[in-house]
């Protein structure tokens, strides 16, 4: 697989909208509502944000770079917040006010969705804009568009970025709100009119465990390639004022038991020594990601990984060229992966990438060409193919 630029990948969507020439339509400027009711374009990525963001961000402007009007509704998540943000010209965030102006956990916001669609409604009527396509991010916006699309009788385009029944799957209790999430996005599936799936397998799985109904086309996320792979090593590091003769390991990503932190860190404790390794991310704010982050620190001191490692904490976007650089490997060893956008930035950056065969990074990464893949929760594989790539790029 390449990795494909931005620009490409708003084509491939663009077109594959299916509602005639919607984009080229001459007399009418197309006009999108995007729906991310749990995703702020505009949240500071590494901060308050993952992949959907960066996804709905990045589609949201490159669909106004080609000419179509774009606004991105979410949610409200503090009381000082700005209702509409200009993105680019032609791309806005709207907050709607649905539920408290607080962080809510996205396992109980689907009780707050009927309030996000009444404030939906009022803002339109303000703005008295015709919308030609709604496109749904993750099963709660799904549901809201589901509703639009009843009302306003246009098409819907729907992206899932995580399926209910495989996150749940092997999990001892679900959420309360698994059923609910399953019946919803069954009916993504059967009554949007296209489904924009990311990978192959997210294709498997919707077949196998939701429907064999419903249109699905896959169009892979994408990056902006020139953002990442614009950093010679030598000027990262010595911009991360780190040793040229350093080893360096590097992992970007929340910090959530299913993104295998714990793997590495095994991993790391059978390497020899002397290397560093870089753990990325984790949202101070956020309870799951603190427990995770703890837990993990115990891990480093009881296998004697402390002087080794380095809790680098969130980086901004506009950084993380650098770590990607400055890295030998960067290692995504996660036990479930819708897509991975971090195996693609890494890759911009000409860094091997060393990934469990899961989920969308099976067809990412192309093994042992651009890094490889190795089964999930096996720290003796992950040790033996950092050591190969060490090896194999004599550092
Ligand atoms: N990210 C970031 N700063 C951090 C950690 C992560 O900007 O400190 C970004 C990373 O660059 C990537 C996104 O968060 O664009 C994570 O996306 P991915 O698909 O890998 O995982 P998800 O969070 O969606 O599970």
């Amino acid at each position: 697989m390449t990795i494909n630029d931005t620009d490409n990948w708003v084509d491939r969507l663009a077109q594959s909208i299916p509602t005639g020439n919607l984009i080229v339509a001459p007399n009418r400027r197309p006009s999108y509502a995007l729906i991310a009711v749990d995703s702020d374009p505009t949240a500071e990525i590494g901060k308050a944000g993952g992949g959907q963001n960066v996804y709905v961000r990045e589609l949201g402007l490159g669909l106004a770079r080609r000419g179509c009007q774009v606004d991105i509704f979410t949610r409200r998540e503090h009381p000082e917040q700005e209702e509409i943000v200009e993105n680019s010209p032609g791309c806005r965030t709207i907050r709607l006010t649905a539920g408290p102006a607080e962080f809510i956990d996205r396992d109980k916001l689907f009780e707050y969705l009927p309030a996000f669609i009444d404030a939906w409604w009022v803002f339109q009527l303000k703005s008295a804009r015709n919308y030609t396509l709604i496109h749904s991010n993750y099963w709660l916006s799904g549901w809201v568009g589901l509703q639009l699309k009843s009302h306003l009788g246009i098409p819907q385009v729907h992206t899932y970025h995580s399926i209910g029944v495989v996150k749940y799957q092997g999990m001892a209790k679900p959420p309360a709100i698994a059923v609910t999430r399953h019946l919803v996005e069954t009916a993504c599936l059967t009554s949007t009119d296209c489904v924009i799936s990311t990978s192959p397998q997210e294709v498997a799985d919707l077949r196998q465990l939701i429907s064999d109904r419903g249109r699905v086309r896959v169009i892979p996320y994408a990056i902006n390639t020139s953002h990442f792979g614009s950093i010679a090593r030598t000027v990262a590091r010595e911009h991360l004022k780190i040793a040229n003769d350093e080893k360096l390991i590097l992992y970007v990503g929340r910090f959530d038991r299913r993104k295998g932190i714990e793997t590495l860190i095994k991993a790391c404790a059978t390497l020899t020594k002397p290397f560093r390794l870089y753990l990325v991310g984790g949202d101070r704010t956020s309870r799951e990601e603190c427990q995770e982050r703890q837990r993990i620190q115990h891990l480093v001191t009881e296998l004697g990984l402390e002087d080794a490692t380095v809790f680098v904490g969130q980086v901004a976007q506009t950084e993380l060229p650098f770590y990607y650089a400055a890295a030998n490997v960067c290692v995504i060893p996660s036990d479930r992966e819708p897509f991975g956008l971090v195996a693609l930035e890494a890759m911009a950056a000409g860094t091997p990438v060393i990934a469990s065969i899961v989920g969308g990074l099976k067809y990412t990464v192309i093994h042992r060409e651009t890094g490889m893949l190795i089964p999930p929760n096996e720290p003796t594989a992950l040790a033996a193919a950092i050591t190969e790539v060490f090896d194999a790029r004599r550092c």
